[in-house]
């Protein structure tokens, strides 16, 4: 960590998960305290959690987060101890021997299930796959069967919906000069998809979609929107909730705009169906449709729409977290202002692991200031523990590949070079081992 003599007696604090919410909270502690020492900790060689694995790779915009991430990934006193995962490379007594005190910021990695007849049918996905896949997530390689899939149904109205049917209707020539691995892009540009259903279980005034995320569509080429007028005959539930709420109203006439606009003539379609509830997805080996019920007074009844893959796009979900106390509840670790409760020691708890799935990426740093403001607290009421050896030194010792800031700069040069060679600016390095190898480059 380079301390200099008058850092000496700072204390040492670890964050554990290097995505938005793990950099907003190391960062806000670098600002906040004059000489504390930040290790930053991740599972992945690679930082920048969901900014990196998440976002789409058109999504430019949101994208740009990027740079903030990088600045504070850049910051003195903030070491990355990237490829180091908290449950096995690192136990709860290391961290307490080590640090002052730790953050915990890792997500909501495992996917939330429809809970209906035929989910475990080949074909039928959790939207989370083709992100990881879109995205090249480390190790999330396996070939997802776009071959023979024409229909695509997409159940859930949130922004990853939108993020998946957008990839799938894209123009792939529009994706070059993103960082999508070279394999999604070859398997996005040979695919025979026309059309994408997006499938909202209520009402348009209820979805959760941003308004800036539905935009996206139009600016894709020669894609007609469908959207049905009669989804907008609103029940008085709905138009309250619309009155009450001005995102609500601005994603709504936007959808409104397209219902009202004459279809195109395109080769491919993205269609909103609302009020339709999936109740079974159909096939013998594979997916070969999906059953949707729809309650809305004189237009009840069933459906089965003839598509080939089903995208499960419900929600995260956190996960318990080695030795922490978990609430099944509400899938959070229970806290109060980001101290965790009911537990024996100095942890904390930002973003999702904190508050659930949900919120921007922007979300995090205010969320992650509160929970550096109760550390800090916690810090102030007690001399600051005389803490262990380097941590960096027992994870050496251990065996473990610990990837540092100097080497995910080697990735990054390496990822440059991949683009280059294939004539674009940047193309993601997709495989663990390749990764772990970069460490031993020139930088
Ligand atoms: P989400 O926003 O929570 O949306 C989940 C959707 O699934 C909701 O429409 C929900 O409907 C529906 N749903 C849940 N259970 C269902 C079921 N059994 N049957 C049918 N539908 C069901 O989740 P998300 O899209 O995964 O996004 C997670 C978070 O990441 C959100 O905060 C999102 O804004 C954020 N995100 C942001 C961006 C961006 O800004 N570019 C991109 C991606 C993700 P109900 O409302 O009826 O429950």
């Amino acid at each position: 960590m380079n301390a200099s003599p008058d850092l000496a007696d700072a204390p040492r604090l670890a964050v554990v998960g290097a995505g938005p919410a793990g950099l907003f909270a190391a960062d806000a502690i670098l600002k906040k305290h004059p000489t504390a020492l930040v290790d930053l900790i991740d599972q992945l060689p690679t930082p920048f959690g969901l900014a990196r694995y998440g976002v789409a790779p058109d999504n430019l915009k949101m994208k740009s987060v990027l740079t903030t991430l990088t600045k504070i990934l850049g910051r003195e006193r903030l070491r990355f101890l990237g490829n180091v995962r908290y449950g096995s490379d690192v136990t709860w007594a290391d961290l307490d021997r080590h640090y002052a005190g730790v953050i915990f910021a890792t997500g909501a990695p495992a996917t939330r299930s429809l809970g209906i007849p035929g989910e475990d049918l080949p074909g039928s996905e959790p939207a989370a796959t083709l992100v990881s896949w879109y995205n090249g997530y480390p190790g999330h390689r396996h070939e997802l069967p776009l071959g023979s899939v024409q229909e695509v149904a997409v159940i859930g109205a949130g922004n990853v919906a939108l993020d998946v049917a957008r990839l799938l209707v894209h123009d792939p020539d529009g994706l070059v000069h993103t960082d999508i691995p070279g394999d999604a892009l070859e398997l996005l540009s040979a695919s025979e998809i026309t059309d994408v259903h997006i499938i909202a279980r209520r009402s348009p005034a209820f979805a959760k979609f941003s308004t800036a995320e539905l935009r996206e569509f139009d600016h894709i080429p020669n894609l007609d929107i469908r959207v049905r007028p009669e989804d907008f005959d609103f029940d008085s539930d709905a138009a309250e909730h619309l009155e009450a709420n001005r995102n609500a109203r601005l994603m709504v006439n936007l959808l409104k705009g397209w219902a009202d606009a004459p279809p195109k003539e395109t080769g491919r379609r993205v269609h909103f169906r609302f009020a339709e509830r999936p109740t079974e997805i159909v096939g013998d080996e594979r997916v070969a449709g999906i059953r949707l019920e729809r309650r809305s007074g004189a237009r009840s009844g069933e459906t089965v729409l003839p598509v080939q893959m089903v995208l499960r796009s419900v929600g995260y979900r956190c996960v318990p977290l080695s030795e922490l106390p978990f609430s099944a509840a509400d899938g959070t670790v229970p806290h109060c202002a980001g101290r965790v409760t009911g537990f024996d020691g100095a942890a904390f708890v930002a973003g999702w692991a904190k508050r659930g799935p949900s919120g921007v990426i922007g979300t995090n740093k205010a969320d992650a200031g509160e929970t550096v403001d109760t550390l800090l607290k916690h810090l102030e009421s007690r001399d600051v523990p005389h803490v262990g050896e380097d941590l960096l030194q027992v994870l050496r010792s251990r065996g473990c590949h610990v990837v540092s800031r100097e080497d995910w700069t080697r990735i990054e040069a390496l990822e440059m070079e991949v683009g280059a060679e294939l004539g674009r600016d940047r193309v993601k390095v997709t495989e663990l081992a390749t990764l772990l190898a970069a460490r031993h480059q020139p930088a």
